[in-house]
C-alpha cells in the first residue's frame, strides 16, 4: 500500500489555512496543524478533519519562536512519521501608517509572518532532503506585489517570502522540493472581517471577495497537481493584480 502523505499548515485552525488543511485532507493527506491559542477553534478543525477520514491533530505554538517552531516539528514528525508538505500560512497584521509604526509592531508581523517561514522551513527541510520530495508553499500576499499604504511591516514581509521562495526553488530543485508562493487578494476571513467589502468589490475584476477554499485549491494544485512548478508566486486575487 503506498504511504499516505502528511501535511503541515500552520495557522490550519481557521480562515485561509483551515480550507488548505480541509482541501489537502480530501486529497488524502494526514494533517497536521498549527495554531496560536483558539483552542476551540483548533479542536473544531481537527474534528472536520477526522470526520473525513484522515489523521489529523493541532498543534499549539507561536510560529514567531524559533526553538518553538523546532521542537514542535520534532513532535509533528514523531507523531506523524514525516511531512511532505509544509504550508507556511499563519498571519497577522499590525496596521498604522508608517510615520507612527512602532517598532513592536513592525516585529511582530515581520517574526510572525516572515521569520517563521525561516524557522519552519528550517525544521523540516532535513526530512525532506532526506526522502528526496518535499513541497513548500508561502502564503504571500497581493501586497508583496504592489504595497499598500498602512501595510509597510505586512507588505515587507510578503515581499520578503516572494524572494524567500525564488531562492529556495533554486536551492532545493535538485533535492525534489519544490518551493512555490500564493499571492492571495481580500479574501473574507477574520483577517479581513471590518473592510467594507461591497466598496472593494467594485475593484476587483470578478467583483467578489475571495473565499477560503479559492486559496485552498490552488495549494492542492501546487501540492498535488504542479510537479514540474517551482519558484513561482501564483496570484489568486479576482485579477486585481494583473
Ligand atoms: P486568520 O483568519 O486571522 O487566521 C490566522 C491563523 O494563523 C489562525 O489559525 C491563528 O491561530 C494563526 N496564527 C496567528 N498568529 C500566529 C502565531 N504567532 N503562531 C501560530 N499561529 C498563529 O487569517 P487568514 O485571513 O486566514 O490569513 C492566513 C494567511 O493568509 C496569512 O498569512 C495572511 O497574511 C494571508 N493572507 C490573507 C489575506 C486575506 O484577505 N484574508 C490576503 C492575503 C494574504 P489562532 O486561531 O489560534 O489565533
Amino acid at each position: 500500500m503506498p504511504e499516505t502523505k502528511v501535511a503541515l499548515v500552520t495557522g490550519g485552525s481557521r480562515g485561509i489555512g483551515k480550507a488548505c488543511a480541509v482541501e489537502l485532507a480530501k486529497a488524502g493527506y494526514n494533517i497536521a496543524i498549527s495554531y496560536a491559542g483558539n483552542d476551540e477553534a483548533a479542536n473544531k478543525t481537527v474534528s472536520e478533519l477526522n470526520q473525513l477520514g484522515v489523521k489529523a491533530k493541532a498543534y499549539k505554538f507561536d510560529v514567531s519562536d524559533k526553538e518553538a517552531c523546532s521542537k514542535s516539528v520534532s513532535e509533528i514528525l514523531s507523531d506523524f512519521g514525516t511531512i511532505h508538505v509544509l504550508v507556511n500560512n499563519a498571519g497577522i497584521t499590525r496596521d498604522g501608517l508608517f510615520m507612527r509604526m512602532s517598532s513592536e509592531n513592525w516585529e511582530a508581523v515581520i517574526n510572525t509572518n516572515l521569520n517563521s517561514a525561516f524557522y519552519m522551513t528550517n525544521s523540516v527541510i532535513k526530512q525532506m532532503i532526506k526522502q528526496r520530495e518535499g513541497c513548500i508553499i508561502n502564503m504571500s500576499s497581493i501586497v508583496g506585489l504592489m504595497g499598500n499604504a498602512g501595510q509597510t511591516n505586512y507588505s515587507a514581509a510578503k515581499a520578503g517570502l516572494i524572494g524567500f521562495t525564488k531562492s529556495l526553488a533554486k536551492e532545493l530543485g535538485s533535492r525534489n522540493i519544490r518551493v512555490n508562493a500564493i499571492a492571495p487578494g481580500f479574501i473574507q476571513t477574520d483577517m479581513t472581517k471590518d473592510l467594507d467589502t461591497e466598496k472593494i468589490s467594485e475593484h476587483i475584476p470578478l467583483k467578489r471577495l475571495g473565499l477560503p477554499e479559492d486559496i485552498a485549491k490552488a495549494v492542492k494544485f501546487l501540492a498535488v497537481d504542479a510537479q514540474y512548478i517551482t519558484g513561482q508566486v501564483i496570484g489568486v486575487d479576482g485579477g486585481l493584480v494583473v
